[in-house]
C-alpha cells in the first residue's frame, strides 16, 4: 500500500461563505495526509484567478495543490503565462484537461482543441517539470463516436507526455476493468486511478450523471428514487454502496482513490476511513 495515491477534488467558490466552507474541508481532509489536492479550472478562464488563489491556500497546509488547467477558449498566451506563474509557485502536478466551454462562449476562442494538444504544449513549454494526469472515461466520453475512437484518443494523450490518469466517476465497476484492460492492452501503463463521487443528494446527482455520461446502475437508482426527500437515507445508503465499491477497487490493487469532494468534507471521510488497507506493503 505504500505507493497508494489519495487526492481530494476542489471547486473554486464564488461567496465569502463557500470559500470558508472550502478551508475547513481542507483543514479536515488534511490530517488523511493525501498526497495531492486538485482545484478545477473553469473553461475559457472564467475561474482563472480563484484556482490559483485557491491552488496557494490549499498548499499553505503542505499538501501540494494541482491546478486543473482545460484548453478550450484559453489562448497560448495565456496558458503558458498561467504554466510560469505555476512553476514560480512551486507548483510540480498539473490535471490537464480539453474542458467545456460554458454555453455561449465560441470554440473559436481557444487554440488548442484538445487535451492531448495542451499535453504536448505543456511538455514543450516545460519540459518534465510537471507530473500530468488526465482524464479516463471508462463509460466513454459523451461525445466520443465510439468507444475505440475514444480509447484510441485516451492513448494519444498518454503517448503526449501524460504521467497518470483520473477516471470520471462511475458506479458500474467492470466498466473500469474493462477499460484498464483494454488500455494496458495497448502498451500503457500508466496509472489510472478512480475518481469516486460519494452519493449525497439524488437529484443533483443524476442530472450531472445524464450530462458527463456516468451510468446510476438500475438497483442504485431505483433505491435512491424511492428514499425521496429522506436525505438520511439516501446518504446512508450512498456511503454503504460507495464504501463497497472502493473496498473492492483497493482490494484489486487500483493505485490510488481520487475523491471529487464538492468540496464537502464529510461524506469522503467516512467513504475513505470505511476502508480497509493493507498497510504491509
Ligand atoms: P479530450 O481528451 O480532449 O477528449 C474530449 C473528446 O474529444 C472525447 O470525445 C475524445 O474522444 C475526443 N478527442 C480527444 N482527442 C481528440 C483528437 N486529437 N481528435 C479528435 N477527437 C479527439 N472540466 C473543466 O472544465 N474543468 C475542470 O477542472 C475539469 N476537471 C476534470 C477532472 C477530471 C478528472 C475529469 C474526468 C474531467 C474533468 N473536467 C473538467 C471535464 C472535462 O473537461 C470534460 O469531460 C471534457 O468534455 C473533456 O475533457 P478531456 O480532457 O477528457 O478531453
Amino acid at each position: 500500500m505504500s505507493n497508494f495515491r489519495l487526492s481530494f477534488e476542489f471547486f473554486p467558490t464564488k461567496t465569502e461563505e463557500g470559500h470558508k466552507k472550502l478551508l475547513s474541508t481542507r483543514d479536515m481532509l488534511a490530517t488523511e495526509a493525501p498526497d495531492f489536492f486538485s482545484v478545477t479550472y473553469g473553461a475559457g478562464g472564467s475561474t482563472r484567478d480563484r484556482t490559483l488563489s485557491i491552488v496557494t491556500e490549499l498548499n499553505e497546509l503542505g499538501v501540494p495543490a494541482a491546478p486543473h488547467l482545460s484548453c478550450v477558449g484559453d489562448s497560448i498566451e495565456e496558458l503558458r503565462d498561467l504554466l510560469n506563474i505555476y512553476k514560480e509557485n512551486g507548483v510540480n502536478r498539473i490535471v490537464a484537461l480539453r474542458g467545456d466551454l460554458p454555453s455561449g462562449m465560441k470554440a473559436s476562442s481557444g487554440e488548442l482543441r484538445y487535451a492531448n494538444e495542451l499535453v504536448e504544449f505543456i511538455r514543450k513549454e516545460t519540459g518534465d517539470h510537471f507530473h500530468l494526469e488526465v482524464a479516463a472515461y471508462p463509460e466513454m466520453h459523451p461525445q466520443a463516436s465510439s468507444f475505440e475512437t475514444d480509447l484510441d484518443n485516451f492513448v494519444r494523450k498518454v503517448e503526449a507526455g501524460a504521467n497518470s490518469a483520473i477516471t470520471q466517476y462511475f458506479y458500474n465497476i467492470d466498466a473500469f476493468y474493462y477499460f484498464v484492460d483494454r488500455v494496458q492492452a495497448k502498451g500503457i501503463n500508466i496509472p489510472i486511478v478512480p475518481g469516486i463521487m460519494p452519493i449525497t443528494n439524488y437529484s443533483k446527482l443524476a442530472r450531472f450523471s445524464d450530462a458527463c455520461g456516468a451510468e446510476i446502475p438500475r438497483w442504485i437508482r431505483k433505491q435512491l428514487e424511492a428514499y425521496g426527500d429522506d436525505i438520511d437515507s439516501i446518504q446512508k445508503f450512498g456511503e454503504e454502496v460507495v464504501t463497497a465499491m472502493c473496498q473492492e477497487l483497493v482490494d484489486q490493487g487500483v493505485p490510488g482513490l481520487h475523491f471529487y469532494t464538492l468540496n464537502q468534507a464529510a461524506p469522503n471521510l467516512a467513504i475513505w476511513r470505511n476502508l480497509e488497507m493493507d498497510v504491509e506493503a
